[in-house]
């Protein structure tokens, strides 16, 4: 995952990190033997020994890939494998099936249940390292696309699909958590005039330097900021309620300011930015559009009483 909270693709800037394997099988002697095979390779190794112990590690610790025993007691391979792929948490986890099944239609079903590759038991080690090297590759290209696909290209900020999808992940979550969750809406001021009288290459310039001011606002490794549209911003708080997003609005606002942009032709003399924050508490769980509603409203506010500051929504 890259670091949400900070400007740029992770793959510039930090090396890979060891990928983590799920073993998966219900027989101790199973995952030692895989365990040996696989160890010494740049990896970090994980195992669980039924399907449902399996699910839960996905779950709170997503995996590169997972090496799934298709028959076990209990929720067997099959299952792990279809709910692995229902959940968009763990849908994109590559499944490699290693299993003493061998008849065709066994096989069709592991395939049908969403794995991207199969291996019968008894193999040779080598076959386990080829097919495991191949699959970790596909999945790391496969995730530096996505993280590319996230990011708004002029100021290297999560871009505004990014932003909805997360939304609506982190509302269901609120839900569930009983946490509440804050979102910040921020917009430069009198931006069309900076345009006016500086270019708009100047203008984007600009952009981007009020973007490396909110990308470095926040701290949490769930929070996100991104690029809403134009001269528009966005900020998602996780478990953050009005008062710690109050906190972040007003210091975005305060470190814009002090950026000390020259803006002449405006009272100000400098660029600065409005914001608006709105709280959804896990009691009262509105839709997105409601949430983001509420807080654009609270930013028309804070234009309208004179700009360069925040403004909850009320
Ligand atoms: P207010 O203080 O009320 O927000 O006034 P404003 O001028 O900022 O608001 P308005 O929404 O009328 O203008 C936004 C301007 O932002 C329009 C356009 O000139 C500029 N803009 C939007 N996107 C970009 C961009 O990607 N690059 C540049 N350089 N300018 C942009
Ligand atoms: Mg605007
Ligand atoms: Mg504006």
């Amino acid at each position: 995952m890259i670091d949400e909270t900070h400007p740029g693709p992770r793959a510039a800037t930090l090396q890979p990190l060891p990928a983590r394997i799920l073993i998966v099988d219900d027989q101790a002697i199973n995952i030692h033997a895989m365990h040996r095979m696989l160890s010494g390779g740049n990896h970090e190794l994980f195992m669980a020994t039924s399907g449902e112990q399996a699910l839960a590690q996905c779950r709170d610790n997503v995996p590169d890939l997972v090496l799934l025993d298709a028959m076990m007691p209990g929720m067997g391979g099959l299952e792990v494998c279809r709910r692995l792929a229902a959940d968009p948490a763990t849908a994109d986890i590559p499944v490699i099936f290693v299993t003493a099944l061998s008849a065709l239609e066994d096989e069709a079903k592991c395939w049908d249940a969403g794995c991207v590759d199969f291996i019968t038991k008894p193999f040779h080690a080598q076959t386990l390292l080829n097919r495991v090297r191949v699959h970790l590759l596909l999945k790391q290209q496969a995730d530096q696309l996505r993280e590319l696909a996230w990011l708004d290209g002029l100021t290297g900020l999560c871009n505004r699909k990014r932003f909805d999808d997360r939304l609506g992940e982190e509302l269901r979550r609120c839900r569930r958590s009983g946490q509440p969750l804050s979102v910040v809406m921020m917009d430069v001021d009198h931006f069309k005039h900076f345009n006016d009288t500086y270019g708009h290459l100047a203008g984007d310039e600009c952009l981007r330097a009020v973007a490396a001011v909110i990308g470095q606002t926040l701290r949490r490794s769930h929070d996100l900021a991104a690029r809403y549209g134009g001269e528009e911003f966005v900020f998602l708080l996780p478990d953050t309620g009005l008062v710690g997003a109050e906190h972040v609005a007003q210091q975005v606002v305060q470190r814009v300011r002090a950026l000390q942009h020259r803006h002449e032709g405006v009272d100000a003399g400098i660029v600065t930015l409005s914001a608006g924050f709105s709280e959804c508490s896990p009691d009262t769980v509105q839709s997105p559009e409601a949430l983001l509603e509420r807080a654009d409203r609270a930013l028309y506010r804070a234009k309208a009483d004179g700009r360069d500051r925040a403004v909850a929504a009320s």
